[in-house]
């Protein structure tokens, strides 16, 4: 086999510098062998939990010096960091599982490191996120990430509330302990016949990924107890574009109307509005015959 070194050639892999590593988000086999290298390469390994990452690190037969580096102490361990990269290390940061800073630490030391001027050099892997997209289907084409709703009930209304018209599809994460009031309350904020993908513990032993309805959200799950339990990510349909009546873009037209063509007004108005051109070009067409 060729060796982990010269698999991962093809980069630099300069001193005084951040690597940014993901890891498995649950099948241990799902690590880059790129990743592998860097993290038997560097001097130091910060991470958001130093008993996980180092049982991750034991299977591959490496062993570094571990900082823990979370949610409560990131900025003063970004400092602590920052004077390692000083003495020339390279250091690396890996999070509990998938990719750093996406709903997990690491934005803040990325920030701080940037800030004190060295580089950050992001090695890609896993991500529930990108794990449930690949398995969606093409009506996530465009898509926001959105991470996890407000726990309280008022507030996830009031987020969801506001996400109604929302054109892409949406993808939440979402814990065990939340996972039904969550896809219930996401069956009552958006129209039911919407499609709601739950890809449930990705790449584990109990993996399920159910593509329905929002509104048979609710049942899929209380049909199964076991179907609640593990980690979920959701995926939920963008609103349906409002059709927009014939004469809706009249009065802009009637305005570029006065200073450019037929077909340069229905250009503008597309890109203003993002409308069809053709619907707009044929809307001009008939008010300019009106006119004269
Ligand atoms: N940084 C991670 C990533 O790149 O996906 C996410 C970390 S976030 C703290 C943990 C949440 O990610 C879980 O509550 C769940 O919503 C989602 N998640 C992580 N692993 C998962 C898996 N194997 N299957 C489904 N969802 C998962």
């Amino acid at each position: 086999m060729t060796p982990l070194s010269e698999l991962a050639q093809g980069q630099q892999y300069p001193t005084a510098a951040l690597y940014v590593v993901a890891t498995p988000i649950g099948n241990i086999a799902d690590v880059t062998l790129r990743a592998l290298h860097v993290l038997g390469l560097v001097d130091r390994i910060a991470a958001e939990d130093t008993r996980n990452t180092g049982q991750l690190l034991a299977r591959y037969g490496i062993s570094k010096p571990l900082v823990a580096v979370h949610q409560h102490n990131e900025r003063a361990a970004a400092q602590r960091l920052i004077e390692h990269l000083q003495a020339g290390e390279r250091v690396a940061y890996v999070s509990d599982a998938g990719t750093p800073g996406i709903s997990d630490p690491g934005a803040k030391l990325v920030d701080a490191v940037r800030e004190a001027g060295y580089p950050i050099i992001p090695l890609p892997g896993a991500s529930a996120l990108a794990t449930a997209l690949s398995a969606a289907g093409d009506w996530v084409a465009t898509f926001s990430f959105l991470g996890f709703l407000p726990p309280k009930a008022k507030a996830r209304a009031a987020t969801l509330q506001a996400l109604a018209k929302h054109p892409h599809a949406m993808v939440f994460y979402e814990a065990p302990h939340r996972i039904v009031e969550t896809v219930q309350a996401l069956a009552d904020a958006f129209d039911g016949e919407r499609k709601l993908l739950i890809a449930r513990e990705l790449t584990k032993l109990h993996e399920a990924l159910h593509c329905g309805t929002l509104a048979e959200g609710p049942t899929w799950l209380a049909a199964d107890p076991n179907r609640q339990r593990g980690e979920f990510v959701l995926v939920v349909e963008g609103a349906q574009p409002e059709a927009a009546g014939e004469h809706d873009h009249d009065a802009l037209l009637g305005i570029l109307l006065e200073e450019l063509t037929v077909s340069s007004a229905a250009k503008v108005a597309a890109a203003i509005t993002g409308a069809s051109r053709n619907a707009l070009y044929t809307r001009a067409l008939a008010l300019k015959k009106d006119e004269e």
